[in-house]
């Protein structure tokens, strides 16, 4: 079977872990310390604060920009269901907004109409790997006051221009969990540029405390430990390296099947950095999907429903909204393998697999 992800981690990793458990200090310390160095070094942040998950890292954000009952935050409508999870976290209303068909991230255009006088942060998901379209995101949160929560989980390295995304608005989140184009096992964090926010983020992720016993406020314990910043150094070093492996991946298959079915299509200057490779299969994809398997290709619907849909959020949102595009699209798409672990091989199998397929 050729896996939809496929974590890499080998000797490096395994060492990294070995010198840390036989430091004498195992929980957070300078391992996590050097890893957050690291990676505001990477994505060209002033801040990073390493927390033990990417939907901690989207919480704490929230909580730090004041989140709180009876605001409203806007996201979109189809990404993984942590994205708006850590708005009921803080017990604020998710405002959906439905998104491009071309680039499966929110629409810019359909934004504005979302906004009230409630209306206090944006989180913006960068899906798939392929960065959010920030320009005209940011213009409209400039004219209404409104922060920017950038949710980069499958997205590091990603670029517009000659910035990353997660320092492109107010605060970045990214996820470490395995299947993601680096992985800690599990852990996540936050960058920004704001000294405030980033001490106010720090405090949250440990109890509220400021010194030793000393509390500013109820806090959490969201911490990441010097195991898994161990194994984020490592990953790191090789990030750029295995995301251009994806790339070259992804310029292969859309070489060779964007004449027989619709592929990821990228704006200039924008990096695309394929954390999914999504095609879309506009009927019988259910068929199309049962074959690919019996062929030994794994492929995964992400997602199944948009966010609005989910049954667990219907006590939260307006039963009766309709995003059509998102509602159409999660049809749709279907994600094949992209990652690094596959050799050309693979990738000839995967093309010749999808294109025999599509033909019967
Ligand atoms: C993975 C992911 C998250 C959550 O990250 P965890 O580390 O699993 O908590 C949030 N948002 C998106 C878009 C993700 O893909």
């Amino acid at each position: 079977m050729i896996k939809i992800s496929s974590p890499i981690v080998g000797n490096k990793e395994y060492k990294a872990i070995k010198e840390v458990l036989n430091s004498g200090n195992i929980s957070q310390g300078k391992k996590v310390e050097e890893f957050e160095n690291n990676f505001s070094r990477y994505i060209g942040s002033k801040y990073a604060t390493a927390v033990s998950s990417g939907t901690a890292a989207l919480y704490l954000s929230l909580l730090a920009l004041g989140i709180k009952k009876g605001d409203e935050v806007i996201t979109t409508t189809f990404s993984f269901i942590a994205s708006s999870n850590a708005i009921l976290y803080c017990q604020a209303t998710p405002v959906f907004v439905d998104i491009n068909p071309e680039t499966f991230n929110i629409d810019p255009d359909k934004i504005e109409e979302k906004i009230t006088s409630k209306t206090k942060a944006i989180i913006v998901v960068h899906l798939f790997g392929l960065p959010a379209d920030m320009i005209r995101i940011k213009k409209i949160t400039k004219k209404y006051k409104i922060s920017i929560v950038e949710d980069a989980c499958q997205a590091h390295g990603a670029m517009i221009g000659d910035k990353k995304v997660g320092i492109l608005g107010d605060i970045g989140c990214f996820s470490f969990y395995p299947t993601k184009n680096m992985t800690t096992a599990e852990g996540g964090i936050v960058v920004t540029n704001n000294k405030r926010i980033n001490d106010h983020i720090r405090l949250l992720r440990n109890h509220g405390m400021k010194r030793r016993y000393e509390y500013k406020e109820v806090g959490f314990n969201l911490r990441m430990t010097d195991i898994h910043a161990a194994i984020g150094i490592i990953q790191l070093r090789t990030l750029d390296m295995l995301n251009q492996k994806r790339i070259d991946n992804a310029d292969y298959l859309t070489k060779n099947l964007s004449n027989r079915v619709e592929c990821p299509i990228i704006a200039k200057g924008y990096k695309h950095v394929f954390h999914q490779f999504t095609i879309k299969i506009p009927k019988k994809r259910e068929l199309f999907q049962t074959k690919l398997t019996n062929l030994g290709i794994e492929n995964v619907v992400y997602y199944p429903r948009p966010l609005h849909k989910e049954v667990i959020y219907r006590n939260f949102i307006n039963p009766d909204l309709k995003l059509p595009i998102a509602e159409k699209i999660s049809g749709q798409v279907l994600s094949i393998p992209v990652h690094p672990s596959l050799t050309k091989n693979d990738l000839k199998y995967i093309k010749d697999s999808i294109i025999k397929t599509l033909a019967v």
